[in-house]
């Protein structure tokens, strides 16, 4: 059998049925045994003082001697019942013993008794045994009965059948028990493994490169349905990842293929004396070939920070001056497009511990796709606030918002909600990585809340502990 978990389970629930069967079994048998060998003991006991209360009724006084023709009744039934009867009244008026009556019966009988015994316990230690009783009349002693049998107990045939019966009976049980574990058994392990061949399948199909599978099949055993939802997202997340890749290659390919045509096509134009090589022209090509090197350098930036090559450099800076920086940056652009630019800050004596030049490199990428997606005389507002374990940022827009259904792909590289609207705007769609990589070295979180149509808000918190 192959080491499968249906074997296995099969295995484990047979295993387990026939150990506790055969368990069942001997805990039943010894306690069968014990109730017979005790109910044995009893009876014989029962019908000695049956007999003594029989043989004392035959007394008869007058002569001091017992009626010969009851003893020999009594002494027949008590044969039957496995004992040798042997009656001596005091005087010794009477003395009569079957066995001298009935030798080769008596014989027989003790014989039967042991192979009765034998065929149960193989191991059975019996012997002839004796008791001898008192015989009385009005209380006075007038004789004494000797009853021999093997023993210590025995059982007769209708004893032994009952607990031959019983014993089969016990066996037929386990038979049918362990029927039931192997059908019962068969079955769970069909619907214990059916599920994992579906996982199986479907994990095979991911190894192969589709990552279009999903597991339909719904099952209510909870780490069944949980592995069921990992791989269904296992594989949505390759997909999306193959995606990215795919888009990646046209996007990389893309982005560097206008600056290069454009400069190419200068070239030539000056090559064939079209154009004149002005220093205008140059300034154009220089243009081209600088947007080319902040692709390439945004691009090799990112994969530094994937590949965790950047260290932190921490150190407490002040965060009205760290403001006060980031304002000056941008208020020739927010002032070209008329967009307020505004701090909002707890307490501007604040210090904050962390890599001031990538925390600053963040709220930049922020700020400046703010006012990128603002429309004239909008307003972006950046906040700072601290409490006992976090200093929070926000970056809010008053935009055209971000739909809901790009937001949770929105961090993700190369992600740009809309294509033509981004790269109108020159935006490459890896500044939101980059942002959230460093956010995330420093131990923090990024999210965004957004409403089309009225703006953005882009919030992240850094832990003070950690940093
Ligand atoms: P990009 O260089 O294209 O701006 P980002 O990673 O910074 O790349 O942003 C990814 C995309 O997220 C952008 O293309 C834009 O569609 C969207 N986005 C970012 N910030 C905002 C914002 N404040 N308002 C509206 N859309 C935004």
């Amino acid at each position: 059998m192959k080491n499968t978990l249906k074997s296995k389970a099969v295995l484990s629930f047979a295993v387990l049925l026939i150990l506790s069967s055969f368990s069942f079994a001997v805990v039943f048998n010894w306690g069968l045994d014990q109730l017979f060998q005790n109910y044995a003991t009893l009876q014989q006991e029962r019908r000695m003082q049956q007999i003594v209360t029989q043989i004392n009724n035959l007394y008869i006084p007058d002569s001091n001697s017992f009626s010969t023709d009851g003893l020999e009744a009594v002494g027949n039934a008590a044969l039957q019942n496995g004992m040798i009867l042997h009656v001596q009244s005091i005087n010794d008026e009477v003395d009569w013993d079957i066995s001298s009556h009935r030798a080769k019966e008596c014989q027989l009988m003790l014989q039967h008794r042991e192979r009765n015994m034998h065929s149960r316990y193989p191991n059975f230690e019996g012997s002839y045994q004796q008791s001898v009783l008192d015989l009385t009349y009005q209380g006075q002693v007038v004789g004494t009965l000797t009853l021999g049998y093997y023993g210590p107990y025995t059982f007769d045939d209708i004893e032994l059948q009952l607990i031959n019966s019983l014993n089969r009976l016990l066996i037929g049980i386990g038979v049918i028990l362990l029927l039931i574990a192997a059908i019962f058994g068969s079955y769970l392990a069909m619907h214990l493994t059916r599920p994992i061949h579906h996982v199986v399948n479907a994990a095979q199909k991911i190894a192969r490169g589709d990552y279009q599978v999903k597991i339909q099949e719904h099952y209510k055993t909870k780490e069944i349905s949980e592995l069921i939802t990992a791989i269904n997202e296992m594989a949505e997340q390759l997909r999306t990842k193959e995606l990215q890749k795919q888009r990646l290659t046209a996007d990389v390919a893309h982005e560097l293929r206008t600056p290069l045509c454009n400069l190419q096509s200068h070239m030539e134009a000056v090559i064939d004396e079209v154009w004149e090589p002005t220093p205008e022209l140059f300034r154009g090509c220089c243009d081209e070939i600088q947007r080319l090197t902040n692709i390439v350098n945004q691009l090799k930036e990112l994969t530094e920070y994937e590949d965790h090559r950047v260290v932190l450099d921490k150190s407490n800076f002040q965060v009205s001056s760290f403001f006060d920086s980031i304002l000056s940056s941008f208020a020739f652009s927010a002032k070209e497009k008329n967009v307020r630019l505004i701090v909002d800050c707890q307490n501007f004596k604040s210090i904050c511990l962390a890599d001031e030049q990538r925390i600053k490199q963040c709220i930049i990428n922020l700020v400046s796709n703010a006012i990128k997606y603002t429309e004239n005389g909008g307003t972006v507002k950046m906040t700072f606030k601290e409490d006992a374990d976090f200093y929070y940022f926000d970056v809010s827009d008053t935009g055209i918002g971000i739909p809901p259904q790009d937001i949770p792909q929105l961090f993700e590289r190369f992600y740009r909600v809309d294509e033509s609207r981004a790269r109108k705007t020159g935006g490459m769609g890896i500044g939101l990585s980059i942002t959230k990589a460093i956010i995330e070295m420093h131990g923090g979180a990024i999210w965004v809340n957004s409403v089309v149509g009225q703006g953005s808000v882009f919030s992240f918190k850094l832990p003070k502990n950690s940093i």
